[in-house]
């Protein structure tokens, strides 16, 4: 299954491609992929992890190509201010604009929490200056093409040729369209690459059909209304918080849910969505469309927790439920029986509030832990591709090879058994280099 494998690799002449997993190997955060030829090197994203600190990447690269605005695929693109190589970043307009807000935000946060990162806003605006947004280009002897990757607003796929090979490395993608976004078309894809590189986070995993979920999720939002008690969805910033209150606008809009109360509370999500209007085409119209499409009809764009009128539903930030309007709420709320709170997010950091709530059942306030009386569910509303996706996905393109990266290796391992009959399939370690 490694045959293909060269460790301690050496330039030699004729290599073509010389592929090396520098983060997102075998876990999910920290992505980042250096791709060599004979005249140039570039990034594959330049993430950070989503705990612990995050290796410092080599800086010697022509172009970073940052597939999707998300901290574990940019979150280190600060740390190229201290580099003497002038690269040049590429990535949609909109990724480039969401990351350079995510990056403020991550650099406020870091000081606010006593542990400051070393970077000031202006560093963030000026990544501004070397980015490009371009479907197509020439990188030295690479062609790089761009293709939408669903996901989130601006994710891309990033196809790459060079010396007759080929490339397609995924990023974060689904096939499935939500409310606000179309879907990766994997027809637009190129076929039969030499070397896919895959995300497999849900490599492992099939999900119900996307209208059940939503099903669940309004039939609790309704039943909770009928008690009389709140819905509180803590959510993220960036995507999740404006799709989920679109789909509560138009679900209050048609009448599947009844016109209640309903809130979203988060300066970050306020600001995305300010750039979300600036770049209206890129999402699913309305008819007639809007000017704005992220102007909710029925969602009231609150600051503070104390501007709500009970019951209500809330969207809030952040989406683990670790501080701000989410961990308010989460306090003032769990005890309370008729009330629901609703977890959208697969993952949760072990030790973060929401996840103590749900399987520990309490929640900490001023060191007192306080039983958790409200209903408490898990709807996974994802972004990422399934099992089922991931596996389309090798089924419609025909790589020769397939490299999986950013999944847990059990995840990894469970997805390669289902394509190891199409494809080689890799499972990298950190730092394992691969010669095309
Ligand atoms: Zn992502």
């Amino acid at each position: 299954m490694h045959f293909w494998l060269l460790k301690d690799f050496y330039r030699r002449e004729g290599d073509k491609l010389k592929i090396q997993v520098l983060g997102a190997a075998r876990e999910v955060g920290g992505s980042c992929i250096a791709v060599s030829t004979d005249r140039g090197k570039v990034a594959l994203d330049y993430g950070i992890k989503l705990e612990g600190p995050t290796d410092e990447y080599p800086k010697n690269f022509d172009a970073i190509i940052v597939s999707h605005a998300h901290l574990d695929h940019s979150g280190s693109l600060l740390r190229l201010s201290q580099s003497k190589n002038k690269q040049i970043l590429i990535g949609s307009k909109i990724t480039r604009d969401v990351s350079v807000d995510l990056l403020k935000d991550m650099i406020k946060v870091n000081e606010f929490n006593g542990t400051p990162i070393g970077f000031d806003s202006q560093t963030a605006d000026q990544l501004k200056s070397s980015w490009v947004s371009s479907e197509s280009m020439d990188v030295l002897d690479m062609n790089i093409k761009l293709y939408s990757a669903g996901h989130v607003a601006g994710a891309t796929m990033t196809s790459l040729h060079s010396g007759g090979k080929s490339l397609l490395y995924t990023g974060d993608f689904c096939f499935h369209d939500t409310e606000i976004l179309k879907g990766c078309n994997p027809d637009l894809l190129p076929k039969e690459p030499d070397v896919l590189i895959s995300e497999s986070t849900y490599g492992g995993t099939v999900r119900p059909p996307r209208d059940e979920l939503i099903d669940q999720l309004l039939n609790e939002i309704k039943g909770t209304l009928k008690h009389r008690g709140n819905v509180l969805i803590p959510t993220f910033a960036f995507h999740r918080s404006q799709e989920m209150a679109k789909r509560l606008d138009i679900a209050i809009e048609n009448g599947t849910l009844p016109n209640r109360n309903v809130y979203m509370i988060s300066k970050l999500a306020r600001k995305i969505t300010t750039v979300f209007n600036s770049y209206k085409d890129l999402f699913k119209q309305e008819t007639p469309p809007s000017a704005k499409p992220f102007e909710y009809r029925h969602v009231k764009e609150v600051e503070r927790i104390t501007d709500i009128d009970e019951p209500a539903i809330v969207v809030c930030t952040p989406g683990f439920g670790h501080a701000g309007a989410s961990l308010n709420l989460l306090n003032k709320w769990a005890e309370i029986e008729e009330n629901t709170i609703i977890i959208t997010s697969g993952y949760l950091p072990p030790d973060s509030p929401l996840k103590l709530a749900k399987d520990k059942r309490y929640v900490k306030i001023d060191g007192e832990r306080y039983p958790v009386q409200a209903k408490i569910v898990q709807i996974e509303l994802s972004g990422h591709a399934d099992q089922k996706q991931l596996v389309e996905l090798v089924q419609r393109l025909k790589p020769k090879r397939t490299i999986l990266v950013h999944g847990d290796l059990n995840q990894a391992e469970a997805l390669s058994k289902q394509i190891e009959e199409l494809t080689d399939v890799c499972i990298p370690e950190k730092n394992e280099t691969m010669n095309l």
